[in-house]
């Protein structure tokens, strides 16, 4: 039976650290990751996790199974952190949560809850997206288009295109927006923008599936968050994903969620049913340790407090790096012009290299990013930034 399989492709991002972890050079560095390191080079284990961690564990709670739709104390605090605590679409109940298994849990979640209530409907995504956006989606079901977003001659959002794809897709259709640090391109929409685009996706009754993988890094917390708001207040269907593995710095304990706003308590009420049945009928109910520290941080408010502070402390350093990114190349290449990578958001950056550059990265100088010229700005540090800049200086 499994004689004719083919080898499925490589994930192309974990090729790199696959690449990377073979190198034998010492001073290898590894730029194609996803993940925000400290100025140490460590993945961080955040304060207030830690001593989350430490009150539960005084608790020898039994570890019975969660609810299939997950923690309640879990999901009514997620809910206060998308949409603000003192949302209207809360008090009204228009709102339902899952936990899930990461932001990609909840991407799932939601696209097979949207394969068995909208089967036609195509979906969009940004064109370029997260890798995994596309997959996720074909594999509910779904015939996937791409929407104009980058415009790799100005290094920013092709606005103007992006507005003409938003009118010309089918009433009915998804669109995956990604709410703040837009990954892979770091490219973001203006306030103003997203006013044009929210409006666009109301008026053509489109579907919005908002991807919220980094609220705290772009501009803060209730600032990245605020066009989940804008959209909930706008009316129509809403669907939003998000995920604290990197706000939380807990990738491996897969801690997402997806909210859904419907039209009345009552509707939002059965959106849940259905959704519980996505869930029961995949993994029956998420993890307990996750969600247990993110709940008690974000409800604790001393440990909230922290964890706000640890998190713009992330989104601090990423901004430095950004800055001494540009500054350095400055000196070490000019006339090459390196200024959009400040005005960009989040993780990660189109750095504009080519595919060649990136290959003579990687042969020369045991430095790594991904093809498309992807860095990810929270792997560099003062210890490594010089190092990078040289190199790129060379390859340019
Ligand atoms: N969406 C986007 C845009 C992402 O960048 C990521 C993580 N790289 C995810 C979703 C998935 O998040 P998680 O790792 O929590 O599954």
């Amino acid at each position: 039976i499994f004689s004719a399989i083919a080898m499925a492709p490589r994930d192309p991002i974990l090729g790199i650290t696959e690449a990377f972890n073979a190198d034998t050079n010492p001073g290898k560095i590894n730029l194609g990751v996803g993940v925000y390191y400290d100025d140490n080079g460590k993945v961080p284990l955040l304060e207030c996790v830690r001593k989350a961690e430490a009150l539960l564990a005084e608790q020898f709670a039994p570890r019975t199974y969660l609810p299939i739709e997950g923690l309640a104390a879990y999901d009514k605090a997620v809910q206060e952190l998308v949409f603000g605590a003192d949302s209207a679409i809360i008090q009204e109940k228009r709102a339902v949560t899952v936990q899930a298994i990461g932001g990609t849990g909840a991407l799932k979640i939601g696209a097979d809850f949207l394969a068995r209530f909208a089967p036609g409907a195509q979906v969009y995504i940004s064109d370029p997206s997260w890798e995994n956006h596309r997959a996720l989606f074909e594999g509910a079901g779904f015939t996937v288009n791409n929407y104009a977003y980058y415009d790799a001659a100005t290094r920013g959002v092709n606005f103007s295109a992006m507005m003409a794809s938003l009118q010309a897709m089918p009433r009915g259709s998804v669109v995956v927006l990604h709410a703040c640090c837009h990954n892979p391109t770091g490219a973001d929409l203006s306030a103003d923008q997203w006013g044009d685009v929210i409006k666009a996706v109301i008026d053509g009754g489109l579907i919005p599936f908002l991807d919220m993988a980094y609220q705290g890094f772009g501009a803060g917390i209730a600032q990245d968050g605020a066009v989940v708001s804008r959209f909930a207040a706008a009316g129509g269907p809403l669907l939003v994903s998000n995920s604290f593995s990197k706000s939380f710095s807990l990738y491996g304990e897969r801690v997402g969620a997806l909210s859904v706003v419907a039209a009345s308590a009552d509707e939002a009420a059965r959106v849940l049913s259905q959704l519980k049945r996505v869930v029961r009928t995949n993994y029956s109910s998420p993890q307990i340790h996750g969600g247990k520290v993110v709940a008690t941080v974000l409800t604790t408010p001393e440990l909230r407090t922290l964890w706000e502070q640890e998190l713009e402390g992330m989104r601090v350093r990423i901004r430095e790096m950004r800055t001494q990114f540009v500054a350095k190349l400055k000196e070490k290449a000019p006339g090459q012009d390196f200024d959009f990578v400040r005005e960009q958001v989040g993780m990660f950056s189109y750095s504009g290299l080519t595919k060649d550059q990136v290959e003579m990265l990687r042969k020369e100088h045991s430095i790594y990013a991904v093809d498309t010229g992807r860095i990810c700005v929270a792997a560099l540090n003062s210890k490594n930034i010089d190092v990078v800049i040289d190199a790129i200086s060379k390859v340019l």
